[in-house]
């Protein structure tokens, strides 16, 4: 069996270095550097995965409810190829490095495929054969190209044209948000606090943690998270409600509050319990960790492969569905690997 991945980032090295195990004949095509988001992830310490894997971390999904079969096989593996973990207290699992860089040299050491530098723009099948640009054939395609995340510029998905799947367009997700006040005066202020997502006066989710006010909006994991929610919500005239007391009764709030946000908050006479941020949008695709959008899970197999056609799979996070902060999203991608790697296993013993 010939078979070509589409995306040398999470999925698609995981997947390589699986299918080694299995002797089966690959390609993985990937433009500019291979394995760049296991890099930036977690700040550089690479939050591989969560001991608290559940679909209520991710949005939607019956697809997602299908694949967790396999959780455990996601934790098994990091012991076959020898990644030790360590758990933060919190259930988000990093390497003992500390390194996402270590994660990565494991993956492509595992990987005994040809890697390809080239931006893939066209897939062709002819007959039960594929060609990936000149190069082929092939009997099976894995499409693992990711989402506009991190990117400054967005590429082109253009070749998914041609495979009859529905694409929900992408849109920035676990990102801070630009809010419509002018709030220079607390540029670079960071708290611990509550914060709401609000949607037209409901309440749609809240978080607590520290938050980062900027120029023009505000940032932080706990932010982040809510920019998932907020980008499911179909209206988003939305607005955040920062409350800082968490029901805490204090006399004087002068050491309690930061001294900037506290004159921000005496200026504008605001409650602080109920700081009210409206949203203008999300921050650009630039500054987002992952991508809301992609293939509709509609038009996707539990196996992975595309109703359209069952030699193509795809992987990761070009499918339409993602996690909130905390190793859920590259854990989705380890995942995608080893439900692909299954299959293709089965179809060779069956042959
Ligand atoms: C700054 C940052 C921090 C993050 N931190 C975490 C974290 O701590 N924990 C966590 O779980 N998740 C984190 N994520 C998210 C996680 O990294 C991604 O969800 C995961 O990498 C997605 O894996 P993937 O295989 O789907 O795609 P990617 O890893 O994005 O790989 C896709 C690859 O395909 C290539 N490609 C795209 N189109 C083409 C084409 N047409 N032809 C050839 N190649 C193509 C891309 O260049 C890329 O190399 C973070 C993301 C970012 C940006």
């Amino acid at each position: 069996m010939k078979v070509a991945i589409i995306g040398g980032g999470a999925s698609g090295l995981m997947l390589g270095a699986l299918i080694s195990k299995l002797n089966i004949n690959y390609d993985i095509f990937n433009s500019g550097k291979l394995g760049r988001k296991i890099l930036a992830s977690g700040n550089g310490r690479c939050n591989i995965a969560n001991t608290n894997i559940d679909k209520k971390y991710y949005h939607d999904n019956k697809l997602l409810s299908k694949l967790l079969v396999n959780k455990d096989k996601v934790f098994n593996l990091f012991k076959e190829l020898n990644i030790y973990t360590k758990e933060d207290g919190e259930g988000r699992l990093y390497p003992i490095s500390e390194s996402s860089l270590s994660v990565l040299n494991i993956l492509l050491k595992n990987n005994k495929g040809n890697i390809i530098d080239l931006f893939v723009n066209n897939i062709k099948n002819k007959g039960d054969k594929y060609y990936v640009e000149n190069y082929g054939p092939y009997d099976k395609i894995i499409i693992c190209t990711g989402s506009y995340a991190s990117f400054k510029n967005s590429f082109s998905y253009d070749y998914l044209k041609s495979l009859n799947v529905k694409f929900n367009d992408f849109k920035p997700s676990l990102v801070g948000f630009k809010v419509k006040e002018n709030i220079k005066a607390i540029s670079g202020v960071r708290c611990k606090c509550n914060v709401s997502l609000y949607s037209s006066d409901k309440l749609i989710h809240k978080e607590s943690g520290e938050i980062i006010f900027k120029d023009d909006g505000i940032s932080g994991i706990c932010v982040m998270n809510l920019s998932s929610y907020y980008q499911h919500l179909d209206n988003q005239k939305s607005k955040i409600v920062i409350d800082l007391l968490d029901n805490k009764k204090y006399n004087t709030l002068e050491s309690v509050i930061n001294p900037k946000l506290l004159d921000y908050i005496n200026k504008y006479n605001l409650d602080p319990n109920k700081i009210v941020l409206n949203i203008k949008s999300t921050y650009d695709f630039e500054f987002a960790q992952v991508c809301v959008g992609g293939i509709d899970i509609n038009y996707i197999n539990d196996n992975l492969s595309l109703k359209s056609d069952s030699n193509i799979y795809v992987m990761g996070e070009v499918i339409d569905c993602d996690g909130v902060c905390g190793g859920y999203n590259l854990f989705f991608a380890w995942l995608c690997s080893i439900t692909v790697y299954e299959d293709l296993k089965n179809e060779i013993s069956n042959k």
